[in-house]
């Protein structure tokens, strides 16, 4: 899951991290009554979207305090923010956060993630922070440092200390960068977080250190211990297909393809996917039922498959375990006649109770293509789609 900067920021004054003083604001308004608020000759009002970029994007504008805020707001308010990261389509600006301006000496980078090569949290960070992150980790990645966190150990002082050295942190932001570090890990710890990002973390003028930008993602198998940061999330910042699928708990990812795949189990899903790939047709999305899946939930999960607009045919690839062939085939017939579904449908099912099945879908009356194995069920979909669309 992930949330918005200026959710990030209250967690890091939660953890006594430094951050500009500043509020959100949804409206224009308040955008105004935010910046009068605030002491700083300057004012900067940011896009609040769930895509990194902004600066560049223009969704990021800093500005004198007064009538400009209020210009400034207008402007990115609505807008449709386009950044590396938000696909050409963009993102409608929402909300905005309006803060302190800081006299910027150095923009630094610094994040904590869960590293699967080493099983354990690490801290990235560099002196080349700012909005050209991405191409010093391409060209120049010596100029980040790298530094595990032992599990059980936490974050040692020495570690702490490496860090701010290598980052050449002014003696009088020692302390409170040292500090700024271990309860950063302690955030990430606690608060059950994939990523932790800090980009930049900057020294000010007057060499205070503070979190400019905060980027904060969150292990979703940890979000039922969570409740406090699930009240976070923003359902406008996805995509409206998962969160409905999330509703039902069918794990639903958006491909570009036109291929709507209905598998249970992940490791199934991908042999599907790679299947179909082999035989030259395209996922259109990867629709995981799960093991436990009963009729109601073949429904849903096919009303979601079908409101998928790039999806010209529905590839069933189902094991029945759990789930037996018979119900499955009963779902798929009583959801594809409630919801007139007029797609072609290739299935392949294996597994209990699969004769029964098969009857089932032969006796539905509805057009089926049924395949035994894999291989037969990825050829009958690649020739499908190769077939001109009836008019
Ligand atoms: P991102 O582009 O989405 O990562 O948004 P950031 O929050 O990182 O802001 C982008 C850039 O705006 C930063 O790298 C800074 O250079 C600049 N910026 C943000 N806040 C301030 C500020 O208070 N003062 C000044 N001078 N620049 C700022
Ligand atoms: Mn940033």
């Amino acid at each position: 899951m992930k949330i918005h900067e200026y959710q990030a920021k209250s967690l890091f004054r939660e953890f006594n991290i430094p951050v500009p003083a500043g509020n959100v604001a949804f409206t224009v308004d308040e955008a105004v009554s935010v910046a009068k608020s605030l002491t700083t000759a300057k004012v900067v009002v940011k896009a609040q979207i769930h895509a990194g970029g902004r600066g560049k994007g223009g969704g990021v504008k800093v500005v004198d305090n007064g009538d400009a805020v209020k210009e400034a707001a207008q402007q990115i308010l609505g807008m449709q923010l386009i950044t590396h990261q938000t696909g050409p389509e963009g993102k409608k600006v929402k909300s905005l956060l309006v803060e302190e301006g800081s006299s910027i000496e150095r923009e630094l980078y610094l994040s904590i993630i869960m590293d699967r090569a080493t099983a354990r949290p690490v801290i990235m960070a560099s002196q080349a922070g700012g909005m050209d992150i991405e191409e010093v980790a391409e060209k120049t990645p010596e100029k980040i440092i790298k530094e595990a966190i032992h599990p059980a150990l936490g974050i040692q002082a020495y570690q702490a200390r490496k860090i701010a050295y290598a980052l050449d942190i002014p003696k009088e932001g020692m302390k409170d960068a040292l500090k700024l570090l271990t309860n950063l890990y302690r955030m990430f710890l606690e608060k059950d977080c994939s990523l932790v990002e800090i980009n930049p973390l900057v020294v000010t003028a007057d060499k205070r250190v503070i979190a400019l930008d905060g980027k904060v993602n969150f292990e979703d198998n940890a979000l039922f211990r969570q409740p406090d940061l699930v009240e976070m999330r923003d359902l406008d910042e996805e995509d409206p297909l998962e969160v409905e699928a999330s509703k039902f708990n069918l794990n639903y990812i958006k491909l570009d393809g036109n291929v709507g795949c209905m598998v249970n189990g992940a490791g199934l899903a991908m042999a599907t996917m790679d299947i179909i790939k082999l035989y030259g047709a395209k996922p259109a999305n990867f629709l995981d039922v799960g093991g436990g899946a009963d009729a109601e939930g073949i429904e849903n999960a096919f009303r979601i498959l079908v409101s998928d607009k790039s999806v010209e045919l529905i590839f069933i690839n189902i094991f029945g375990g759990i789930l037996r062939c018979d119900l499955l085939a009963e779902g798929v017939v009583a959801a594809a006649s409630k919801l007139n579904i007029t797609l072609p449908i290739v299935i392949r099912m294996k597994g209990t109770n699969m004769e029964e099945g098969k009857k089932i879908l032969a006796d539905s009356g509805l057009k089926f293509e049924v395949a035994d194995t894999m291989k037969e069920g990825a050829e009958k979909v690649a020739q499908l789609m190769k077939q001109p669309v009836a008019s």
